[in-house]
């Protein structure tokens, strides 16, 4: 079984972590209603996408 030489130090360690940072999750203005939404998903608040209702959403 292939097993590391050496033990990973904080550094090397702290190095490879350097890109495990989650990014922000983007979000646009639904044309429709003008709540938040995001990108290429149905909006949550009126049920529309490219410009038409696709669910209905009771209030
Ligand atoms: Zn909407």
């Amino acid at each position: 079984m292939a097993v590391p030489k050496r033990k990973t130090s904080p550094s090397r360690r702290g190095m490879r972590r350097a890109h495990d940072a989650l990014s922000v999750e983007s979000f646009q203005e639904c044309p429709n209603c003008g709540e938040l939404k995001r990108p290429h998903n149905l909006c949550n608040a009126c049920g529309h996408y490219n410009g038409r209702e696709i669910v209905s959403v009771e209030a």
